[in-house]
């Protein structure tokens, strides 16, 4: 079989209705792609045995590979198998083996089986059983005139298992000599996306489909794509890589799944230095992001959250003085709570967070989004103006970032000085 392109179905009158979130469509196009297979369509369609049948008729005609799911449950509105049937052409028998397991797991639970249940015993004559560890349906595989038809029930806990450990490999013996398509993701911060096209913006014109660019709350990924046998992808995306940090320089702070505060931890411990924060307007996110980084007891000592005038004066020492004259939302304030949390902590850096998270508060002098960050260390202070232009949570989340990524700068410029 020679698997080229694919289709994704999602089965479930809940997808049409926005009720649920298509996380399964999503897996698995991620999935096929890094297995060089290209998606070319994915089909979202209720739960309707007729609607079903001319979705997945409609999917092998324009598709080598169909990967569906949902619609596989015990209930009278699971309609998958029925569909099946049809499109198969050949009759639903009861799976005895499926049949069993579903028997036992109910046995082992102490639970009455309820009749419908056996239904999902039920498979087209002919196909192919994936046993589902995880859940009662099986997955189910029907192949015919090289085209592959792949039915998996709803749940992502069984449909990852099930994709991974059964028809992964059934998928990699049709793909031939190894072929992969691979992406990778450098990620910006500090730099807007306009920027970051500037910077390359030749290579996105010379190579258009493989560099893409995407703006995330405070950093930016710009993602590359390499196609071609396993052993040359990665040096292309090697190459792409160093390509990309030349241009972009230390604004590149990971790659992939690294995520901000990963790579502040990491330069914290390298550097054997301690970090404390006091954050107003974020919450407490900022430390909930540096806390979420396994081992980070190694260099995070304590976080303040600061919200009213008074416990910035109570908590932090900040001269109620500098609040009155400056306003809360201050460089004045945020200098003097970073100084304050780093000097009662006893740490190497103080970071503060303080703002207009919004969306009342704001005046003309200080609009809503205005945010000051403070990094305090040996040396003194240093401030960052910021001005966000989002709902209140997404504000947060901006603040929290910039909150870490004033950390990385400052750990940066002293790399190597300990
Ligand atoms: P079903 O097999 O259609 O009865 O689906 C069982 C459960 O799986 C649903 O109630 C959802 O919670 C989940 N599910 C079904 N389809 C999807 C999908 N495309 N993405 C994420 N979850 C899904
Ligand atoms: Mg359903």
């Amino acid at each position: 079989m020679k698997a080229r392109n694919a289709e994704i179905v999602g089965i479930g009158t809940e997808l049409l209705q926005g009720a649920l979130e298509d996380t399964n469509g999503r897996f698995l196009a991620e999935a096929l792609h890094g297995i060089g297979i290209e998606v070319v369509y994915r089909t979202t369609v209720g739960d309707d045995r007729w609607r079903i049948r001319e979705v997945l008729r409609q999917a092998l005609d324009r598709a080598a590979v169909v990967v569906a799911t949902g619609g596989l449950g015990p209930t009278e509105d699971d309609r998958t198998l029925d569909a099946l049937a049809d499109v198969t052409g050949r009759p639903l028998i009861l799976h005895g083996e499926t049949l069993k397991w579903i028997e036992e797991r109910f046995a082992r639970r102490r639970v009455t089986m309820p009749q419908s249940v056996r239904r999902q015993a039920l498979v087209p004559k002919g196909a192919l059983v994936l046993p589902n560890r995880h859940g009662t349906a099986p997955g189910l595989v029907w192949q015919k005139r090289g085209r592959l038809l792949v039915v998996l029930p709803g749940p992502p806990r069984e449909v990852r298992p099930l994709f991974t450990e059964q028809v992964l490999p059934i998928l990699l013996k049709g793909t031939g000599r190894g072929r992969r398509i691979r992406t990778r993701t450098i990620k910006v911060c500090g730099l807007f996306e306009s920027q970051v096209e500037e910077r390359i913006i030749d290579l996105l014109r010379a190579e258009p489909g493989t560099v893409g660019l995407l703006a995330r709350a405070g950093e930016v990924h710009v993602r590359v794509t390499a196609s071609g046998t396993a052993g040359r992808v990665g040096s292309q995306l090697d190459a792409w890589e160093r390509k990309l940090r030349d241009r972009l320089g230390d604004a590149v702070f990971g790659v992939d799944d690294e995520r901000l505060e990963e790579v502040v931890g990491r330069l914290l411990r390298l550097q054997g230095k301690t970090v404390a924060v006091a954050e107003s307007c974020t919450g407490g996110l900022v430390v909930h992001r540096i806390t979420n980084v396994p081992g980070s007891s190694e260099y995070f000592e304590r976080g303040i959250v600061a919200y009213s005038n008074r416990a910035k004066e109570e908590l932090l020492q900040v001269p109620s003085s500098l609040i009155e004259q400056h306003g809360a939302v201050s460089p004045e304030v945020a200098c003097a709570m970073a100084a304050g949390v780093r000097r009662l902590a006893k740490t190497d850096l103080g970071v503060a967070v303080t703002g207009i998270a919004g969306p009342g508060g704001g005046t003309e002098a200080k609009p809503v989004g205005l945010t000051y960050i403070a990094l305090a260390d040996r040396q003194g202070e240093e401030w960052y103006e910021h001005r966000f232009r989002f709902a209140r949570e997404e504000n947060k989340l901006w603040g929290s970032q910039m909150a870490l990524e004033a950390v990385r700068r400052s750990l940066l410029k002293t790399t190597g000085k300990k």
